[in-house]
């Protein structure tokens, strides 16, 4: 059967497909560090599952509006108030399953027909992938290790056409977990007023981040930039609830609208459950939320150190999110392998670590490693690399 063009142009998930294949090769038998999975490993707050569990148990177990109940429009709009200074009425705020249905469904309600996403590389994996879904077209902008992979203005102003419809930023990044200071921001932001652009702002690891350092989000600079913005977030991250499906979009109303109409006739509402455990989730004043950063932090304080050490290998010191993006060029090209592709493949079949390789987040001479993982695990693995890197010297 011929399909639709729609899926014949994009391809599954990388981050995804490793984490599915080593969670298979561990349920084989094999010992498998896995550090693909981009999910915190502890279990979500148990103060959560018990909001989720006596909803239930009150009744709550039926349909909900497609674009998500009252109760965590609200909670959602008190966390953008108190965290972030930002005004959302419940009308500008649509809750999806997940905060990848949040973007799926903005670049459905925004996009005609080869309308162009200008996508900074590194980039998360979906992007591309959602953009070219709704009949976009990625416009990949790279970024340089040098200016530690930010895109700068000119290089925004340079990709702009008369087609481009939007952009997004991820700060902090997902692979690179760089964060945008607030005057990089405005100097973006400027850049797309002046040229009538959509900023995609992907804030969900907004929570995780280290060293002192602080989030901001660009549609926090002024008005005119707050209704410039469409913000993602969502629970996944933060409060380490992956599997609960429980992402939103913030920002102007008749896309919210359209994209919540969307959703009442794809998915209808997320889980209603789940919905409740959100609530909980917002409503505990971050208390877990900081716990578990703490943990993120003082873990990559210890690996990044031990990673530089690993011969061939360089990486950008991250300051948020739960990812070390390594270029490992020198390593592969020292080695018996091809391309790092290759490499990674062989790192899995012989050393049994799963790592998502570069190529998926447009840049193919890095590596992308979860730290959400144990310290003793993230050792032991740095202690099969290094094995890896010396066996496979040419
Ligand atoms: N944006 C980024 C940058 C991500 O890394 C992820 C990964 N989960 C998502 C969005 C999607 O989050 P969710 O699991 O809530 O769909
Ligand atoms: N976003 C996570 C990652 O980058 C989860 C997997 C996915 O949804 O892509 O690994």
């Amino acid at each position: 059967m011929k399909f639709s063009p729609r899926v014949s142009s994009i391809t599954p998930s990388s981050t995804l497909a490793i984490t599915a294949k080593a969670k298979s090769l561990k349920a084989e038998g094999y010992d498998v560090i896995g550090l693909g999975a981009g999910e915190p490993d502890f279990n979500t707050p148990v103060h959560i599952i018990e909001a989720a569990y006596q909803s239930m148990t009150a009744g709550h177990t039926k349909y909900t509006p497609a674009g998500g109940m009252e109760a965590l429009k609200q909670a959602i709009s008190n966390k953008f108030k108190s965290d972030q200074g930002l005004s959302y009425g419940l009308t500008e705020i649509v809750v999806t399953s997940g905060a990848k249905h949040a973007l799926a469904l903005l670049f459905q309600t925004i996009l005609n027909e080869d309308e162009e996403v200008i996508i900074p590389s590194p980039y998360w994996v979906s992007y591309p992938e959602q953009v070219k879904i709704a009949g976009g077209k990625p416009v990949v902008v790279e970024g340089q290790e040098e200016n530690n992979f930010k895109l700068t203005p000119e290089q925004l102003e340079e990709a702009i056409t008369e087609n481009t419809k939007a952009m997004i930023l991820n700060s902090p990044s997902n692979p690179t977990g760089v964060m945008y200071t607030k005057d990089e921001l405005q100097a973006l932001g400027n850049v797309c007023i002046r040229h009538n652009i959509l900023i995609v702002s992907d804030e969900i690891y907004e929570k995780l981040i280290y060293d002192g350092a602080k989030h901001t989000s660009v549609a926090e600079l002024s008005d005119e930039l707050k209704e410039q913005t469409v913000i993602i977030n969502g629970v996944s991250k933060s409060h380490s609830m992956t599997g609960w499906r429980i992402g939103y979009a913030a920002g102007n109303e008749n896309i919210v609208k359209a994209m919540s109409t969307l959703a009442s006739h794809t998915t209808s509402n997320p889980a209603v459950m789940a919905q409740y455990g959100a609530v909980a989730a917002y409503n505990d004043g971050h208390k877990s939320v900081e716990e578990m950063r703490r943990s993120f932090e003082a873990r990559l304080d210890e690996v990044y150190e031990s990673l530089i050490n690993i011969p061939g290998f360089s990486c950008v010191k991250p300051q948020g999110a739960f990812y070390l993006f390594p270029n490992v060029k020198e390593a592969v090209v020292a080695s018996i392998y091809e391309t790092t592709d290759d490499w990674v493949a062989a790192l899995l079949e012989k050393e049994k670590v799963a790592v998502v390789p570069g190529s998926g987040f447009g840049s193919p001479d890095n590596i992308r490693l979860s730290y959400a993982t144990s310290l003793d695990q993230f050792k032991e693995a740095l202690e099969r690399i290094k094995r890896f890197v010396k066996n496979s010297t040419r």
